[in-house]
């Protein structure tokens, strides 16, 4: 439930409203807008159902919210939000691009690769330092020496730092180390998780699940915002679907769907989405145009000798020339990198 205030209200009422809802064990949260403020209710609003709100001054209208995610939804917070990593903003206006391997395989690529991407324009490094791998005899990921060497590299070359963490383990040792977390496809329903990261404050990038739906993937950022920390960027990387020509289907509608349901900024991984590296230049201007807040893509200085999906990971060079390309339609979005 959301309770809209008239342009005019004035504080009092808007604290009344708030007192209202507190009083009866629920939570108020408050989006204040240019024009109006909305109060949006957290809990069971069944208790508020003796109390007439509308008759509280300033009160224009109350509207139930029927999604079950609520502090994701677009009706309690109007305006997209913009995520802050430190001094980098995610948002509106930004066209934020997060580059690197799929794993971190050991120093020197990590510091080559984090000068490469940030010439080019990135202003995250990536790199995965647990793998979630198909198979468990296939790299899993330097753990805590990959930490250090992502540090150190995104240190060196000026970079935000983004790292997945796939356990409770991990998360306590990554949190040491990197500027945001990255939870993805196969533990985006992994809610212990979800709630352990929402506890952590740092900023977190939440993957869409390889099945999830739209409204399941917006119910686990509910799952992490509930918990204290509001720094959600969701990310579409793909789904699963009978076509076998890329590796997943990328889901562009989702990006105008996530912007109609939500507040949160979405940026988008072709990488993962086609598995193939001559398909990624195409969707990630699509993606811009689409109205996408970043993007995430695999680069390697070497992709034939990559550890891990070496065929969807980009030269330097092919990086350097897909951020060439991307500018002009960053412009025209009146996006910025
Ligand atoms: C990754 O970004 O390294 C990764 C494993 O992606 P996803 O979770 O989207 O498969
Ligand atoms: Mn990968």
């Amino acid at each position: 439930m959301i309770i809209i205030m008239k342009p005019q209200a004035a504080k009092e009422n808007v604290d009344a409203v708030v007192r209202a809802i507190t009083s009866k064990g629920l939570q108020a949260h408050l989006s204040q807008g240019d024009q109006v403020t909305i109060v949006g209710v957290v809990g069971d609003k069944t208790r508020l159902m003796h109390d007439n709100l509308e008759l509280i001054p300033g009160v224009d209208k109350i509207l139930s919210v029927t999604e079950t995610y609520k502090l994701a939804n677009k009706k309690f917070h109007p305006q997209d939000s913009t995520i802050h990593v430190g001094d980098t903003p995610i948002g509106p206006g930004q066209l934020t691009l997060m580059a690197g391997p799929c794993a971190i395989e050991n120093e020197e690529m990590m510091m080559q690769t984090a000068m490469a991407v940030k010439a080019a324009g990135a202003a995250f490094l990536r790199g995965g330092a647990y793998k979630p791998r198909t198979s468990p005899y296939a790299f899993q990921g330097l753990e805590e020496e990959g930490l250090r060497y992502i540090r150190r590299a995104g240190d060196a070359a000026g970079l935000k730092v983004i790292c997945e963490v796939t356990s409770l383990k991990a998360l306590e040792t990554a949190v040491r180390y990197v500027d945001m977390l990255q939870i993805g496809a196969r533990n985006m329903q992994n809610f212990e998780l979800l709630k352990e990261v929402g506890r952590s404050r740092i900023p977190v990038m939440l993957k869409r699940g390889l099945s999830a739906t739209i409204d399941e993937w917006l119910n686990a950022a509910e799952y992490i915002i509930s918990e204290g920390n509001p720094d959600v960027v969701l990310c579409e990387r793909g789904i699963r679907t009978y076509e076998k020509a890329t590796r997943n289907t990328l889901d562009l509608s989702a990006v105008p769907v996530i912007r109609s349901k939500s507040h949160l900024p979405v940026i988008v991984d072709p990488s993962h989405a086609a598995g193939v590296r001559g398909y990624i230049a195409p969707l990630a201007k699509a993606s811009v145009a689409a109205g996408a807040d970043g993007l995430m893509i695999e680069v390697h200085p070497c992709p034939s000798c990559a550890l891990s999906d070496g065929p969807q990971s980009l030269t330097f060079e092919q990086f350097e020339t897909l951020c060439r390309e991307l500018k002009p339609y960053a412009d025209l979005a009146q996006r910025t990198f």
